[in-house]
């Protein structure tokens, strides 16, 4: 059987994962200490918060076919909160969506902790170069470990990191080019008082504040009243390099005028910087495989901004090379 490298374990690296297993030997690469990627879960104090990826849509049959052995042992379920839409100088209105929401319970990263049940993930493990020798392609750390050699690498890292990690060999460096990303900041907070507003989630508009969530009143979450607070793309793209300290304040303030309350009192506060967060533009394709340097890449990037594109990206990367594989 041919050795795979895959390089990130968030939805696109574990969905390639999971699809090559039988086919070949695949070991994943995942610099940080969980899998999961932007699908993230921080866990903190005695509380968790979904800080990245909030809930997903499934459009795609083959996502749906995916996904249903997840829903069926409650891994994944439909989330169904009282939406908001709260545009800065208007009259909060009442909203709904017009297609069902998912997310994984009791908390966000469950969906992908779940799917790399049996695929060989090698956690804290940030892969610094790749390098094709006689053999096949090796890959370094930065304690100057070396994993290898392989027949493919296949990397899922967002496009900018893509393209420091991948040689100029490499046949797809034009979509890197082409691809455009936004950062985001997350607040976290833990409430010191009880929630007395009568959404649970809400879409923000004329703010620099995008997307608020009572992130305790998913589905299954502990009873500590915990809430999210997103920025909204645009913003967080002009204020990616400024000191956190500062960025917290300033969304601290936008909430508080937001919601006529002042939440610098709760149990617990703190920001998330998301270098790499959404698609401005995406590559305008599904994936990338280089077949003569036996390289590959795919991730949402490719594609949207999603948990369906990012697994989409993956899944069809993967069914390309299985025909090559077999
Ligand atoms: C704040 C935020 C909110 C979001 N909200 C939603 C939402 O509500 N709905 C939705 O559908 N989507 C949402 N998304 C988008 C969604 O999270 C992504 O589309 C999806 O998770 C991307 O998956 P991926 O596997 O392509 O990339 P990633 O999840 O980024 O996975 C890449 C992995 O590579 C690892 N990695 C990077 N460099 C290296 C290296 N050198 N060596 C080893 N490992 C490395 C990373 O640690 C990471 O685990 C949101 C994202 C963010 C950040």
């Amino acid at each position: 059987m041919k050795r795979i490298a895959i390089i990130g374990a968030g939805m696109a690296g574990l969905t390639v994962g999971i699809q090559l297993n039988d086919f070949a030997i695949v070991e994943l690469f995942e610099k940080s200490r969980r899998v999961s990627g932007r699908m993230s879960t921080r866990y903190a104090n005695n509380y968790q918060f979904d800080h990245g990826t909030q809930d997903f849509t499934v459009r795609d049959q083959a996502f749906k076919k995916f996904l249903a052995p997840y829903m069926k042992t409650g891994i994944l379920k439909e989330w169904k909160p009282k939406l908001m839409l709260i545009e800065k100088g208007y009259v909060a209105k009442t909203k709904n969506w017009t297609e069902k929401h998912y997310v994984p319970s009791p908390k966000m990263n469950e969906l992908c902790v779940a799917m790399a049940k049996g695929i060989n993930v090698q956690l804290n493990t940030e892969i610094i170069r790749i390098e094709k020798k006689e053999q096949g392609w090796l890959l370094y750390t930065k304690d100057k470990q070396e994993f290898g050699p392989y027949e493919w690498v296949i990397n899922t890292t967002p496009a900018p990191q893509a393209e420091k990690l991948l040689p100029d060999s490499f046949s797809g460096h034009q979509y890197f080019k082409k691809c455009k990303m936004f950062g985001c900041y997350t607040l976290m907070l833990a409430l010191s008082a009880p929630w007395k507003w009568e959404w649970e989630a809400a879409i923000v508009r004329n703010s620099l504040i995008s997307w608020m969530t009572l992130n305790s009143n998913k589905p299954d979450r502990s009873n500590e009243q915990t809430l999210i607070v997103q920025t909204d793309n645009e913003w967080s793209e002009n204020h990616i390099d400024e000191a956190k300290s500062n960025i917290q304040h300033i969304i601290l303030e936008e909430l508080n005028s937001l919601l006529s309350y002042d939440f610098s009192d709760s149990q617990y506060l703190t920001t998330h910087r998301w270098r790499y967060s959404d698609i401005k533009q995406a590559a305008g394709v599904d994936y990338h495989l280089d077949h003569e340097q036996q390289l590959g890449a795919c991730g949402d990037w490719f594609i949207k901004g999603r948990i369906e594109a990012a697994f989409l990206s993956g899944y069809k990367l993967a069914n390309s090379m299985k025909k090559k594989l077999c």
